[in-house]
């Protein structure tokens, strides 16, 4: 039967026009959908009853997909195909995860069956669930998806599989591949799902930068230091930053060639760096404008280490405080502000003397404030290089120093040169 003879059939069965009908069977033939499944559809899309009546997908290009499409059929080239295992309900599935993309654009899919889905596999995914993420439109691929291998696949721009610098990853990638080194690793017992679990954790570096990491299964690759070589690993957000998560189905190989890390840290505004959610080393400069409350000499609950106020924890009560010392100061340089952060070592080299002076200041004047005051009086007003990880939350963004250094800028120049850029 030639297409012409199969329009026909449809045209007369459903009482509707034979070219519009053979227009639509001619572009799902050219997608590759069988001839009786697309005959099917479109006995659903133009309504006849003996289906249920539900409207067939329409075909889409992937730049048109909006989240508020319910089912849509779409073809492409699957980018990327990560595999991970979530606990839903109760039981562990494994899914896929990854990127599709066509000559109009690139969506990201999970597939909650597995397809067989792999780098360079042309599709076509018939009605594939679309939903919101993010403000993104997502594609959904399940038991209600009829997926088809296809020989000839659309022309793209973007690149087949996930290779990525750690400066390019961003939480919500799925599938990656990165050539790393190996900065710092710890074995850790945690309490994971399961009970208890040893991970490796530490921190990756490349050219463009340094991430933080969790290797849920310990590879001994990392663990003995690398160089590696990570496919299919994911990246979620942890404590307001990127963090790369190697899974039991990442695939870690230890590298001959040694990788470079740049020594030097992203710089940036404090307006930019703000704006890109966390970021877990970056170098800003400003002037140090506040020291918050809550700086200076501090007690911390002895179980769960967090600040106390009055002696009374927010989880553990009426407990026995452990002095600590600590700074949290505001950052301004015109474009945006942080919070600072400075450990007990840091807060010591500011205040210029050691927990045990700060607590005799604080006995002798019977305020433990003054220590904060005298911090006060030493930083604010100051210009400071401050590196660190920056994490942003709804009550604000904070940067948790590594180092905190007065500017070596030339302040009498610098305001010389903003007095000249004023005058222009
Ligand atoms: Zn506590």
């Amino acid at each position: 039967m030639e297409l012409d003879d199969h329009a026909e059939d449809l045209a007369s069965d459903l009482g509707v026009d034979k070219e519009e009908v053979k227009s639509d069977l001619q572009n799902l033939v050219e997608y590759s959908v069988p001839i009786d499944e697309a005959k099917g559809s479109l006995r659903r899309k133009y309504g006849d009853g003996s289906s249920g009546g539900a409207t067939a997908p329409s075909t889409k290009d992937v730049a048109d997909i909006d989240p508020d499409d319910g089912n849509v059929t779409v073809s492409g080239v699957v980018l990327t195909a990560g595999k991970r295992s979530i606990r839903y309900q109760g039981d562990d599935h494994v899914i896929v995860e990854g990127r599709l993309g066509d000559e109009t654009g690139v969506i990201d899919y999970t597939a909650w069956e597995d397809f067989g889905l792999s780098p360079g596999d042309a599709i076509t995914a018939g009605n594939a669930g679309v939903r919101e993420w993010d403000g993104e439109p997502e594609l959904n691929l399940g038991e209600s998806t009829s997926l088809s291998f296809t020989d000839d696949a659309p022309e793209i721009q973007h690149e087949i599989g996930g290779n990525a610098r750690l400066a390019d990853l961003e939480t919500g990638d799925r599938a990656m591949t990165v050539d790393v080194a190996v900065l710092e690793c710890e074995r850790r017992t945690i309490d994971g799902r399961d009970g208890e679990t040893e991970i490796l954790s530490g921190v990756f570096g490349d050219e463009s930068g340094r991430l933080p990491f969790t290797n849920w299964e310990p590879a001994p690759e990392i663990e003995n230091g690398g160089p590696v070589r990570i496919e299919n690993a994911y990246v979620q957000e942890f404590r307001g930053v990127p963090e790369v998560n190697v899974s039991e189905f990442s695939t870690v190989t230890t590298l001959d060639e040694e990788i470079d890390v740049g020594a030097d840290t992203t710089k940036m505004g404090v307006g930019e760096a703000v704006a890109t959610g966390g970021i877990y080393d970056v170098e800003v400069v400003g002037n140090l404008i506040a020291v918050r409350d809550g700086s200076g000499l501090i007690q911390r609950c002895p179980e769960c280490h967090r600040v106390i106020q009055k002696g009374q924890c927010r989880t553990h009560g009426e407990v026995d405080g452990v002095d600590d010392m600590r700074v949290k100061a505001i950052l301004d340089d015109g474009t945006g502000a942080v919070t600072v952060v400075l450990d007990d070592e840091l807060t010591q080299d500011v205040y210029g003397g050691t927990l045990e002076d700060a607590l005799e200041q604080a006995r002798e004047a019977m305020d433990q404030e003054v220590v904060a005051d005298r911090i006060r009086e030493r930083i604010v007003g100051r210009e400071y290089r401050v590196r660190g990880h920056l994490s942003v939350d709804e009550y604000g963004a904070n940067l948790d120093a590594e180092t905190f250094e007065e500017s070596s800028d030339d302040p009498e120049a610098r305001a010389t040169a903003f007095l000249e850029g004023v005058d222009a």
